[in-house]
C-alpha cells in the first residue's frame, strides 16, 4: 500500500497533467497492483490532442491508459507477482456477453475510456486497483516491457481472427498503417500462418519496423505498384484513405477488417466497391479471450520488442505523449511509473 498515487490525467484536448490522486485499499474481490510500465495507445493520444477518440468524448478528467503491467500490492495474491491486467470488465448478463461477443458488450468497463459516464478511470497511475479476475499472473521469464505489449497484441490477433477461420492461412494480407496496431497485426498474421504480409505506411521508419516483426513486404502508401491477389486486407491506420487502399486491393471476393479507429461520425467510403467486387467488410473492437493468448505468445518469443521504441519516467508524460504522436520516430512509447515521482 502506498499513501498518494500520481497519475497521468487528461482535463480537456491539449490538457495532460501529471497529478496526485487518493490511493484506495482493495476491497473483496479486488487485488492492488503496483503499476511499472504503461503503453500509450493510439487511443490515449486521440483523448490527449483531441479530448475524445470516435464518439467517445471526455466530460471530466479522465486517468489514460488501458495497456498496463506490473507487481502485485495488495489484496489476495502474493505481494510482487508480475501481473497483466485484461481492461474490460464485460457485464456478464447482456445478449453480447450471452453469445460470447463479450469485447462489444454495451455496458463493458474498459480502462481509460470516456465511452460511459462516469468515466471508467485508466491504468496510468503508479497503483492500481482492479477485480481480482482482471489479473493474469506473467511468466517470471517474460519482461514486464514486453508482457506491456499484451494488450495491443490481443486486439491485432482479434483483427486477424474477425477474417475468419482459417482465412489467413497460406495466403496473402495486406495491412495500412504500421503503427504499433498495425504492427502487430503484421507479427499476428504471419503467426496465423499467412505466407505473405505486406504493409503500407506513408512514413519510411515504422515500414522498418514493420520488416523486423515479420512484414514481408513494405510500401509506401503513395506507390502504384501494389502486389495483386490479397485474400485479405486489414485497416490499421483508422483512415478514409487506408481503408479505400483495403477495398480497391483486396482481390474480388477478399475480406477486409477494419480495426484502426476511424473518426467518430460518417465516414466517405467506396461502398460501391464492396457491392460489384463482393466483398466481405467487417469491424474488430478490442478483444476478449485474446488476452491469454497473447500472453502466450510473448512469453513463446513472439518477436516484437522491435515495436517499443522509447520509454519515459511518468513525470515525464507529457513528453512522452508528445513524442508518441511523432510517427516519423516513434512506434509504441512507454510510461515507466515505477519509479518516485519529483513531484
Ligand atoms: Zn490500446
Ligand atoms: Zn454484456
Amino acid at each position: 500500500m502506498v499513501d498518494d498515487v500520481y497519475a497521468c490525467v487528461v482535463h480537456a484536448a491539449g490538457d495532460l497533467r501529471v497529478e496526485e490522486r487518493p490511493a484506495g485499499e482493495p476491497g473483496a474481490g479486488q487485488v492492488a497492483v503496483r503499476i511499472e510500465y504503461g503503453g500509450i495507445c493510439g487511443s490515449d493520444l486521440h483523448y490527449y490532442h483531441d479530448g475524445g477518440v470516435g464518439n467517445f468524448r471526455i466530460r471530466e478528467p479522465l486517468v489514460l491508459g488501458h495497456e498496463v503491467v506490473g507487481r502485485i500490492s495488495g489484496g489476495d495474491l502474493p505481494a510482487g507477482t508480475p501481473v497483466g491486467i485484461h481492461p474490460a470488465t464485460p457485464c456478464g448478463a447482456c445478449p453480447e456477453c450471452a453469445r460470447d461477443r463479450r469485447n462489444i458488450c454495451a455496458s463493458s468497463s474498459y480502462l481509460g475510456s470516456a465511452a460511459r459516464d462516469p468515466h471508467i478511470q485508466g491504468g496510468f497511475v503508479q497503483e492500481l486497483i482492479v477485480r481480482a479476475d482482471q489479473v493474469r499472473v506473467l511468466p517470471a521469464e517474460l519482461a514486464l516491457r514486453t508482457a506491456v505489449l499484451a494488450e495491443p497484441l490481443s486486439v491485432a490477433i482479434h483483427a486477424v481472427r474477425q477474417a475468419g477461420e482459417g482465412a489467413v492461412d497460406g495466403k496473402r494480407a495486406l495491412v495500412t498503417g504500421a503503427g504499433p496496431i498495425g504492427l502487430l497485426v503484421a507479427a499476428a498474421l504471419r503467426q496465423a500462418g499467412a505466407a505473405e504480409v505486406v504493409v503500407t505506411d506513408l512514413h519510411e521508419a515504422p515500414l522498418a519496423l514493420a520488416s523486423q516483426v515479420g512484414a514481408t513486404q513494405t510500401i509506401r502508401a503513395d506507390t502504384t505498384d501494389w502486389p495483386d491477389e490479397i485474400d485479405v486486407a486489414i485497416e490499421a491506420s483508422g483512415t478514409a484513405g487506408g481503408l479505400r487502399t483495403c477495398l480497391e486491393r483486396v482481390r474480388r471476393g477478399g475480406t477486409v477488417v477494419q480495426v484502426g479507429s476511424l473518426p467518430g461520425g460518417d465516414t466517405a467510403f467506396a461502398g460501391s466497391l464492396l457491392m460489384t467486387r463482393e466483398l466481405t467488410l467487417t469491424g474488430a473492437f478490442r478483444f476478449d479471450h485474446e488476452f491469454d493468448t497473447a500472453i502466450a505468445l510473448l512469453a513463446d518469443g513472439l518477436s516484437v520488442d522491435p515495436i517499443v521504441t522509447h520509454a519515459f519516467p511518468l513525470d515525464e508524460a507529457r513528453a512522452a505523449f508528445d513524442l508518441a504522436s511523432d510517427r516519423t520516430v516513434a512506434s509504441k512509447v512507454l510510461l515507466d511509473l515505477s519509479g518516485d515521482t519529483q513531484r
